[in-house]
């Protein structure tokens, strides 16, 4: 990816992204590379944050992007998953696996797969906080008034071009910030995309700052679609 500099505060870098509790103490790869493959993207984002907010969301990280890697594959059978991290979090966590097996849900032919709830908030509420972090001057620290996740297949025509549009972007980014540096924008001026890709088909995502909405859109593995909303920015 590329590497941009920015001319954001520095002492917002001094506290946890995450919490604002604590004093940074450690970075923190938004996305978390369990979402990607390796050979990993040069320059993948960091952002600061505390050792226990690290901690504290790796655990349903793992759960998250185990539970990602089972629905696509429809099994939670180590020789059905591709993803190589995937069968090693089974292979040193057969609990994991267990919890993730009994979460497959076969009725009236169609198997469904229930994931928990508060688990995936809390990925998603990271994943867009240090997004917010990284590319606006304006990190978030209270939880957002939104989460809203689906799959892509499940979206209509109208849902799918709505997420993917740029509707909302009725402000630019704030000078200096990469989202600002971000846009992509054509030879007459006008903006094609803010969504960025950390991964191809792993990871993309886009962080729109308006006036009264923040809104972060994450794309996982060309399957979940996620939506994370602060009301009144
Ligand atoms: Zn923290």
């Amino acid at each position: 990816m590329r590497q941009i500099k920015i001319f954001s505060d520095y002492r917002l870098d001094l506290i946890c992204s995450y919490c604002s509790n604590n004093a940074t103490e450690t970075r923190d790869h938004v996305p978390s590379k369990i979402l990607l493959d390796e050979p990993f993207p040069e320059n993948l984002p960091v952002v600061p944050c505390c050792t226990k907010c690290n901690q504290d969301f790796s655990k349903d990280e793992e759960y998250f992007a185990c539970s990602i890697e089972c629905i696509l594959r429809g099994s939670s059978n180590i020789e059905k998953l591709q993803r190589q991290k995937i069968k090693m979090s089974f292979q040193k966590r057969p609990a994991l696996q267990k919890q993730i097996e009994n979460s497959f849900i076969f009725q009236n032919g169609i198997l469904t797969f229930k994931y928990k709830q508060e688990r995936f908030e809390n990925v998603a509420t990271k994943l867009a906080k240090g997004h917010v972090k990284f590319e606006t001057s304006n990190p978030q620290f209270i939880e957002p008034t939104s989460i809203v996740f689906k799959s892509l297949s499940s979206m209509t025509e109208v849902e799918t071009d709505s997420f993917f549009s740029l509707s909302q972007l009725n402000i630019l980014p704030e000078v200096g910030s990469r989202a600002l540096q971000n846009l992509i924008i054509d030879g007459n001026g006008i903006i094609q995309s803010n969504w960025k890709t950390a991964q191809d088909n792993k990871y993309k995502y886009s962080v729109i700052n308006d006036v009264e909405l923040l809104i972060v859109r994450i794309v996982v593995w060309n399957y979940l679609a996620i939506e994370v909303i602060w009301n009144d920015n």
